[in-house]
């Protein structure tokens, strides 16, 4: 079952969202485009949590 995150849903103001078929592969995504794109954020354990709370079917 696909999953969903939209950098929206964690209060990041960025139109930026990803579909991944599991949701190890959705957060490596987003790791990645956090790394490019929100450099001042670091994806720390406290981030991880909140943006996988935010994962939708
Ligand atoms: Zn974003």
């Amino acid at each position: 079952m696909a999953r969903t995150f939209a950098c929206r849903e964690v209060d990041i103001d960025c139109q930026w969202m990803i579909t991944a078929e599991t949701e190890a592969r959705l957060l490596s995504k987003i790791q990645g485009h956090v790394a490019e794109i929100h450099r001042d954020l670091e994806m720390n354990d406290e981030l991880t949590s909140k943006v996988q709370a935010a994962f939708r079917d």
